[in-house]
């Protein structure tokens, strides 16, 4: 019976510190000292051991559990130790690893000019008004002096929903809501959204935007309109940038001049942008035709005006060199990222 106690003394020698992990730990502690291990089976047989072998036997099956927990105790201790500091490496921030990029956004270029052309008028004064992308026959022509087989229309290839009403061709119908509304002085804007129903290609698209402006007071003349126009040519394309006024005709202004500014790319040398010619047009504009002020009840005597109107693409495309202005409406993240 000793010589089996030594025996599990040595087993457990080889076998407790080979353990390498808590449950291989527990399950030897099971194996040695359990309710059906071989301690526990020596014991229950010291009833066969004679009364002057007892207490040495008594003694050595003491000294090995107490030599089996003490094995168990300082592999736990070992085997625990090697466990948190693995945890530890697992769970371990590495500092030097790059940081995960945010996706920021930005703005689309065209937002970026129609913000800046809205800053530069409200900047002079000017405020900022809306109105409704489906217009009625009456605000979108009519009341602008193009009354239906007049030959301006043809150059608004229209989108008619119904025979009095279509998607607005510009956005000077706003100003005629507006001046239905308010009584001069009127100083107004109105960026929008507009519609024709031209052929995509490079420099055309059915939808594309415009800002358009009206001025009505007493006494205003065309040299209000020459001022303001090269104030924001000044402002929008840089302060060397000089203007030029050409004869036109608009139905819905009298006189109607496009206007010109020198070419900002080339210095006037000539180059592709400005065709050789050294000037680039940029906007429409003119002195508020009587009719139209008579069309919202204004006393055309007594008030006088100027409006004026400008792509926003053609803007965009000028100032950021773009070629094409398909390049706006396709979403393509290279091309608008571009614009930070
Ligand atoms: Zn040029």
């Amino acid at each position: 019976m000793t010589q089996k106690l030594l025996e599990l003394q040595a087993e457990a020698r080889d076998a407790v510190p080979a353990a390498n992990n808590s449950a291989d730990i527990e399950e030897l502690r099971r194996h040695f000292l359990g309710k059906k291990g071989p301690l526990t089976q020596i014991l229950r047989g010291m009833g066969n051991v004679t009364p002057e072998e007892r207490p040495i036997v008594g003694k050595i099956a003491n000294e090995t559990r107490e030599l089996i927990e003490q094995l168990l105790a300082e592999q736990t201790e070992r085997v625990s130790a090697r466990e948190s500091e693995s945890s530890f490496d697992a769970e371990r921030i590495d500092v030097t690893l790059p940081g995960r990029a945010l996706n920021v956004g930005n703005r689309h270029p065209l937002t970026i000019v129609l913000d800046e052309i809205c800053d530069i008028f409200t900047g002079l004064g000017f405020e900022i008004v809306e109105g409704p992308e489906v217009e009625t026959d009456w605000y979108n022509f009519v009341a602008l002096n193009i009354p239906p087989d007049h030959p301006a229309r043809d150059d608004h290839a229209s989108f008619y929903i119904t025979d009095d009403v279509l998607l607005r061709t510009e956005t000077s119908a706003v100003q005629i809501r507006t001046m239905e509304q308010r009584q001069p002085p009127v100083r107004i804007i109105a960026p929008g959204r507009v519609y024709r129903r031209d052929a995509v290609d490079r420099t055309h698209c059915h939808t594309f935007h415009q800002v358009e402006g009206l001025l009505v007071d007493e006494h205003v003349t065309f040299a209000d309109l020459k001022g303001t126009l090269d104030v924001f040519a000044k402002r929008m394309f840089g302060e060397r940038v000089r203007t030029t006024f050409r004869p036109h005709y608009f139905p819905f202004t009298e006189p109607s001049a496009e206007v010109d500014i020198s070419c900002f790319l080339c210095d006037q040398k000539g180059c592709g942008v400005c065709k050789g010619s050294g000037w680039i047009e940029v906007l429409g504009s003119g002195m508020v035709h009587p009719k139209v002020l008579e069309n919202v009840g204004y006393d055309s005597e007594k008030y006088s005006g100027f409006a004026f109107g400008m792509g926003v693409e053609r803007l965009a495309m000028l100032k950021f060199g773009i070629d094409d202005i398909r390049l706006f409406y396709e979403n393509d993240l290279r091309f608008l990222r571009q614009f930070r």
